[in-house]
């Protein structure tokens, strides 16, 4: 029988994962890593604040799922063969343990990304691996029943099987030769950013957080509830970044100019607030207003809706005049803010977009369209918030993809 191919583009987390499985599985198939740049697992390298945030700690796929603003039936499917466990276990066996933190978020116990690098690498080598640098695909076809692969420097080689895993792509035109290749494509766009605020004195307040918030994004549907960090652009923390991802088809046709709505006191709408204003006025009567901050807000967010409101720091609550009160109770409860534009949150992001879903099988991650193509990773229209959904996506689709490649390798009957 002759060696069956595997090639893989792209050197990151979800290709690194499909070849050393694909090997695990059928030590005898030959595995090519192909990689663009001079670079692997750059992104792997850089995650998390260099710490790569490997996983998250979630057990129920149900609960799991509900982080994936793109892709979350999908991910159902596929998180039955391979989830956060297995992630877990698959470390462990090679000496990598990973610790919790408070929220949740998965990080190697030695705080460092290159840990999990050098884990995978001797994977690689293990295995006996091979891979290419500085070759970028610029064509992926059928030619005479083999896939062919050609290179931006006009070489080429063939294939049995074809895993892409190149990542995402933030302009369409970098689609182009997936899209040649038969594929359909979700337009990208970015997901997991900041907000910029430049019209209000609110930047002013950098670096104060408040643990429990609701932020609304006005004439649309999308609502967060979580900590919110003020920033010296704007907005942050997890309800702002959480927003940007479910929201990130939204934002982008409304050119990141929209208007949102905070509530800084959850526990209260606008008509509780109010009742529990006038029980505030008789209990701290004699207080100045500014000394006695009865919602346990940093102070000086205290003091910045007490002066947006025309609020003289200094009178009593007994004094505090009834439209001054509304003003204040307005802020607290609906503050209106103007997002104009956005930033990188530099811990993670990931484009929204990508190989459209309904083109792969989430059981094999094989393509529909072009048999013996297998997909993993970004590449697909899959994208989760922030705390390692990303990349438990990209290994679960790696390993996905290895195994049912290796498998039909052994088993020319295998079904797919
Ligand atoms: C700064 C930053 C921090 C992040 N931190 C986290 C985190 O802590 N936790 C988390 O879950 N997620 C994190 N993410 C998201 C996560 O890194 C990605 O979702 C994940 O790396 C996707 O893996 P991938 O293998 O699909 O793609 P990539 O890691 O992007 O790898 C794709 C590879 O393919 C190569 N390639 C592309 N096109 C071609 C081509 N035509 N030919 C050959 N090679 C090609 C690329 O050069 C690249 O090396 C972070 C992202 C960023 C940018």
């Amino acid at each position: 029988m002759n060696k069956k191919r595997l090639v893989v583009i792209g050197g990151g987390a979800a290709g690194f994962f499909c070849a050393i499985n694909a090997a695990a599985v059928n030590p005898a198939l030959e595995i090519v890593i192909i990689e663009k740049t001079t670079k692997l697992l750059s992104k792997v390298k850089v995650s998390g604040g260099g710490r790569c945030n490997v996983t998250h700690s979630c057990f129920s796929i149900a609960e799991m799922i509900k982080n994936y603003p793109r892709g979350e039936n999908f991910v159902k499917k596929a998180f039955h063969k391979f989830f956060t466990s297995d992630t877990i276990i698959f470390f462990a066996k090679r000496g990598v343990q990973l610790k919790t933190e408070p929220d949740g978020r998965m990080f190697p116990v030695t705080n460092s990304s290159q840990t999990i690098i050098d884990c995978l690498m001797n994977e690689i080598n293990k295995h006996g691996i091979k891979i290419m640098m500085n070759k970028e695909v610029k064509k992926l076809s059928v030619v005479s029943g083999q896939l062919s692969i050609e290179f931006a420097n006009g070489e080429n080689t063939s294939s049995d099987y074809v895993c892409v895993a190149s990542g995402g792509f933030s302009k369409t035109i970098q689609f182009n030769w997936l899209k040649e290749s038969g594929h359909s494509i979700e337009e990208p766009v970015p997901s997991l950013f900041t907000f910029n605020i430049p019209n209000d004195p609110i930047k002013e307040l950098m670096g104060i957080s408040v643990e429990k918030t609701i932020v609304k994004i006005l004439s649309t549907k999308f609502s967060q509830t979580g900590p919110v960090l003020i920033t010296h652009w704007g907005l942050s923390g997890p309800a702002i970044l959480k927003l940007s991802s479910f929201a990130a088809r939204d934002l982008n046709k409304m050119n990141y100019d929209f208007k949102i709505s905070i509530n800084w006191l959850p526990a209260y709408n606008e008509q509780t607030l109010r009742e529990r204003f006038w029980v505030l006025r008789n209990e701290l009567a004699s207080q100045k207003i500014i000394n006695r901050n009865p919602f346990f807000l940093p102070q000086r967010l205290w003091e910045y809706f007490l002066q947006q409101s025309g609020i003289n720091g200094n009178i009593r609550w007994a004094d505090l005049p009834a439209k001054q009160q509304n003003l204040l109770i307005k802020r607290l409860c609906a503050q209106e803010l103007h997002v104009k534009g956005k930033t990188t949150f530099k811990e993670e992001f990931v484009t929204a977009g990508g190989v459209k879903l309904n083109e792969i099988d989430a059981n094999t991650m094989q393509s529909k369209i072009v048999p013996n193509i297998f997909f993993a990773g970004e590449v697909m229209d899959v994208d989760g918030i922030t705390g390692g959904f990303n990349f438990q996506h990209a290994w679960t689709s790696g390993w996905i993809a290895g195994k049912a490649i290796a498998e039909v390798t052994l088993n020319r009957n295998a079904i797919l």
